[in-house]
């Protein structure tokens, strides 16, 4: 077990709990993965992509803020994040994965809700 913890929040994550879950935080009903400037130039970077061609194909823009775009699974009828790796089932950039993503589960919507977030994880304690 690799447990972690924070402050404010009343449940604990088991982090070796990901190597059986098969992604069920990158994937599911639609939504934002949203990324910062410094995201866009460290994904881009890692990708060995120039900035302007990563962001044509791989961000959406959504009012002011900048998101990750997604891609429907037919067989799940979901979508996954555009860097989820439906063969290995984990993340594909995940040393540069966004902030949103490395912060998970511990968001604010989950601070004082353990029985959302643990329906969205199996390595909640
Ligand atoms: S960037 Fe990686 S960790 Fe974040 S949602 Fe996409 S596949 Fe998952």
């Amino acid at each position: 077990m690799n447990v972690i913890e924070k402050e404010g929040y009343d449940y604990k994550f088991d982090s070796s709990a990901c190597v059986a879950c098969g992604g069920h935080c990158c994937t599911g009903e639609s939504g934002y993965i949203w990324v910062k400037y410094q995201d866009i130039v460290n994904i881009a970077k890692f990708l060995n992509m120039n900035i302007d061609d990563f962001a044509s194909n791989n961000i959406k823009k959504v009012k002011h803020k900048y998101s990750l775009i997604e891609r429907y699974r037919e067989k799940e009828d979901d979508f996954a994040c555009i860097f989820f790796d439906d063969m290995k089932k984990q993340c594909s950039i995940y040393s540069v994965r966004p902030l949103q993503c490395s912060d998970f589960p511990f968001w604010e919507q989950f601070k004082c809700n353990k029985d959302e977030v643990q329906k969205e994880c199996i390595g909640i304690l």
